[in-house]
């Protein structure tokens, strides 16, 4: 006998409209997936442009525009850095903060980096030169144009687990990032070690200044990656450990790579 010669006869026919539906329904709702991201990409670089004009605008109210005029120092700084590097001209604003700290944004040219006046108070010559170095390597390498654009891809409604993974992807590229802008810096200054000692004072709030207060303010950024909140937080944020990029210049100034670019650009 044919063991399943009783099958009704419809039930194959329906199994196939069934599957036929099912791929219909997969290739539709993805096909509208993607559609719906790049339409959500475009609105965000949009987004993301009109934000750029904005901060653009309050930065000139609310800070000054470095030049040789007013800040002839810092000038010289940013000429040298910038030439050491052969990054392409920027604009570069001090603004009144109590923050340490220093950034750059822009999608079009030219880029414009932001540094607080509490840095220019805390920071000797060469570490200035290795922060400013390190915002133009963000600049040279793309970083500052493609944060908008990655940010936006990462930033696509997505289901939670997607999206965790999606956020979590870009935050490790935002600290690669770091690590390559850092290797900016001591090309661009020359010199690892003031690059080090100006990561310890931003990373001590400015408080670290004698060789004492400095080796205790390193001391206690070396405990911050023994903890779970200082490795929990790194996997969150968009900077890497203070003593993880310590270590990561220590290495990259011992390295051939290095010591042939500084060969090249002295
Ligand atoms: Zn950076």
């Amino acid at each position: 006998m044919n063991t399943t010669a009783y099958r009704y006869p419809n039930e194959i026919l329906i199994l196939t409209g069934t599957l036929f539906l099912v791929f219909a329904v997969i290739l539709l709702t993805s096909t509208a997936t993607f559609c719906l991201s790049g339409i959500f990409i475009v609105f965000f670089f949009a987004m993301a442009y009109f934000s750029v004009r904005s901060h653009h605008r309050a930065l000139m109210q609310h800070g000054y525009r470095v030049t040789h005029q007013n800040a002839p120092k810092l000038a010289e700084i940013l000429d040298d850095a910038a030439n050491r590097l052969k990054v392409e001209p920027v604009e570069v604003y001090v603004i009144r903060s109590n923050a340490l700290n220093a950034y750059t944004f822009g999608i079009s040219t030219p880029k414009v980096i932001v540094i607080t006046d509490s840095l220019l108070k805390v920071l000797d010559a060469d570490e200035l030169q290795y922060v400013i170095g390190h915002e133009m390597g963000h600049v040279k390498l793309g970083h500052t144009w493609l944060n908008s654009i990655i940010g936006g891809m990462a930033g696509i409604p997505s289901p939670y687990l997607a999206f965790a993974v999606l956020h979590l992807a870009f935050r490790s590229w935002n600290r690669a990032c770091e690590f390559s802008a850092d290797r900016a810096g001591i090309l661009a200054n020359g010199n690892p070690r003031k690059a080090i000692t100006a990561l310890i004072k931003i990373g001590s709030g400015g408080r670290a200044r004698t060789d004492a207060e400095l080796a205790r303010a390193y001391a206690a950024l070396d405990a911050q990656d023994d903890t779970l909140a200082g490795n929990l937080g790194e996997l969150l944020g968009t900077h890497p450990l203070m003593i993880k990029r310590i270590e990561k210049i220590k290495g990259y100034a011992g390295s051939k790579q290095y010591r042939d670019l500084i060969s090249q650009i002295r």
